[in-house]
């Protein structure tokens, strides 16, 4: 051989596919289970991860205090009931570093890693039209060919720093709540800056606060937020979930909540006298936790009815926080109970009691900029060692929109949602064939049990995959019909709530320029697992399958 053919067949070696049916990109809880799914029906399946393991959320969220805020009986994987039984939760709501531990146990008992790579961002998808094949490419330069492109990139895995001026001058310590460093950071007689006072800030506060000499909390709207009262597990509890577990789960998943008509044994809350009502809220504050938004089957539909609650709550915060001041700027007043995603915290309005506690109210006094040695508000300079960012994430979309993601005739994901999201079914996209999104926006996500949602759409596209193998299909793509009538219906069945009212990062809110579009789907996993059933069972109708165009695919 010529130096000249080494060299090219180096270069060719360089550009060559690695071939699969499947590449999933995204290691948590939705790839782990996606791959699994795969192998199992005989497809081979590539998952692409940039962290250096499994875990997703769990794996980048490792701040102090960081916890499921649905109970981990039931934030578990339901698929394989040898997991649950061979695993044993310690609390009633696990610590990050227990869950990641479960999804490295996942990922060890059904040896998923062969077929993961790891540190490795994927930056472009491209369909090809004539092979009817997407070409995935990192930032490595690795290039990999399959005929379906699964993207479990999650919800909440886009970290978002807010443009603040300044931001890179800090000299100090600068940490974001989504990706805090494996070695963790230890406060100890630091003055600690932190701004952010949604789930992440309310869960790492206290925590922080404890450790910290001084604690500074910026806070720009204030979140309502529920006692999660955690305890540990006894043997007793764990003993009988194992029992009722599936039995738990097979109910949750065909639930339909009280806004979306069901769950018909909770009261309204007007069909309480004001005596009955205080107590049942008192109840279930005494419970803790999200369940909280079942208090009465009416708060996210009804403004009077959300106000009862709310007042509820900023009572509770007036009888806790000691300071009348501080408890006023802590009680929200620009959004109704749950609009925003509702917090589950331990001890954080008490934080607030503490000495080495301040509370800045960034409506009277925004922040100017992020001065070498701390922060600089309106009114006052203040001096850190550490400054936390826990401000959140580019929801829904922004892992998706961050790879250039490319259809039929090249047309990209970013032009095709630059007024907002577009799916049928949160699963698939018009003019992107073979692409799938599993919780995509346009399905209950993030207003979910996630593993809920999570085991629904894979073993969704599993059956799909399958049903197209079965009648030698090559390609599944949602029809322009079948997606407006679902974009449409998502809003109509969004707008009967008092969801859209919120500025979250449901509607995008947090993110300057985003356009405003209620993403997830509000009827519930029960009337929308349904739905997909039927599209299932009517052999996909509302998505156009076809059988190969080209030769038989590899
Ligand atoms: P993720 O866990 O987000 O995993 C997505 C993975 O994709 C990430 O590891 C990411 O690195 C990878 N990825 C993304 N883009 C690329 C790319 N271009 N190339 C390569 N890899 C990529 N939900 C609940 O139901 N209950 C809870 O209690 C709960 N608590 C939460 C707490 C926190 C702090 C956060 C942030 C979220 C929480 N959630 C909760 C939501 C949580 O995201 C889901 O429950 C679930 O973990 C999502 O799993 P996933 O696999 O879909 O996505
Ligand atoms: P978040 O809810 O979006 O909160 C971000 C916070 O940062 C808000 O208080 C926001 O204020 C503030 N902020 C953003 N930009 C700012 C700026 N420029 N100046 C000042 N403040 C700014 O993000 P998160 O707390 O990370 O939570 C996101 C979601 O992840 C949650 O809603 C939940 O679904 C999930 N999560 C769950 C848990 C759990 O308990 N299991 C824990 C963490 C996260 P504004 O509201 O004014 O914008």
């Amino acid at each position: 051989m010529t130096t000249g053919q080494a060299a090219q067949r180096t270069l060719a070696e360089a550009d060559a596919l690695a071939e699969f049916d499947a590449v999933v990109v995204g290691a948590g809880f939705a790839g782990i289970y996606m791959l699994h799914r795969l192998r199992g029906l005989g497809f081979t399946a590539r998952v692409i991860e940039a962290g250096t393991d499994v875990g997703g959320t769990w794996y980048w969220n490792r701040y102090p205090g960081a916890r499921c805020d649905i109970e981990s009986l039931s934030y578990q994987y339901s698929f394989d009931d040898s997991i649950q039984r061979e695993w044993n939760w310690s609390e009633r709501y696990a610590t990050q570093p227990e869950i990641l531990e479960y999804a490295n146990f996942v990922a060890d008992k059904f040896d998923l890693r062969r077929d993961m790579e790891f540190e490795t961002r994927v930056t472009a998808a491209t369909y090809d039209d004539a092979s009817e094949r997407w070409t995935v490419e990192t930032d490595r330069g690795d290039r990999y060919s399959a005929r379906f492109c699964i993207m479990a990139t999650g919800c909440l895995s886009m970290s978002r720093l807010p443009e603040i001026p300044g931001r890179d001058r800090f000299e100090g310590e600068s940490y974001h709540t989504g990706q805090w460093p494996h070695e963790g950071v230890d406060f100890s007689g630091k003055r600690v800056g932190v701004i952010g006072t949604g789930s992440s800030g309310i869960q790492s506060i206290p925590l922080i606060a404890e450790q910290a000499d001084h604690v500074t909390v910026f806070q720009r709207t204030p979140n309502f937020s529920i006692p999660a009262h955690n305890h540990p597990l006894t043997p007793e509890q764990l003993a009988s979930n194992k029992e009722e577990f599936q039995a738990l789960r097979h109910e949750a998943e065909r639930m339909a909540p009280a806004r979306a008509g069901g769950q018909l044994e909770i009261p309204k809350a007007f069909d309480l006298s004001d005596e009955e009502r205080a107590q049942r809220y008192e109840q279930l504050w005494e419970i803790g936790g999200v369940a909280f938004l079942g208090a009465a089957a009416d708060l996210l539909i009804d403004e009077r009815a959300n106000e009862t609650a709310a007042n509820f709550v900023r009572g509770k915060i007036q009888e806790i926080v000691r300071d009348p001041e501080v408890a006023g700027v802590l009680s929200p007043d620009d959004h109704p109970l749950g609009t925003k995603r509702i917090c589950v915290d331990t001890g954080y309005y008490q934080t607030y009691n503490r000495e080495n506690t301040a509370l800045i109210n960034l409506r009277d006094t925004p922040i100017e900029e992020i001065t070498h040695c701390g922060v600089r508000t309106t009114a006052e300079d203040f001096e850190f060692d550490a400054i936390i960012y826990a401000t959140g994430f580019d929801a829904m979309t922004g892992a998706l929109l961050a790879m250039d993601i490319r259809g039929r005739n090249g047309v990209s994901l970013r032009d095709e949602w630059a007024g907002g999201p577009k799916t049928y079914l949160g699963l698939q996209v018009v003019g992107f064939p073979n692409l799938f999104t599993i919780t995509g926006p346009g399905s209950p996500s993030v207003l979910s049990n996630m593993l809920i949602s999570i085991e629904q759409h894979v073993d969704w596209i599993s059956d799909c995959l399958e049903f197209m193998r079965q009648g030698d299909l090559c390609t599944i793509e949602a029809t322009p019909e079948a997606q407006d009538a679902w974009v449409a219906h998502v809003n109509e069945v969004g707008d009967r709530t008092l969801f859209p009212r919120a500025n979250s990062w449901y509607v995008g809110a947090n993110i300057p320029g985003k356009p405003r579009v209620f993403m997830p789907y509000v009827a519930g996993v029960g009337p929308y697992r349904e739905k997909c059933d039927e599209v299932a069972a009517s052999g996909y109708e509302g998505f156009a399958l076809d059988a190969p165009r080209t030769a038989a695919p590899a």
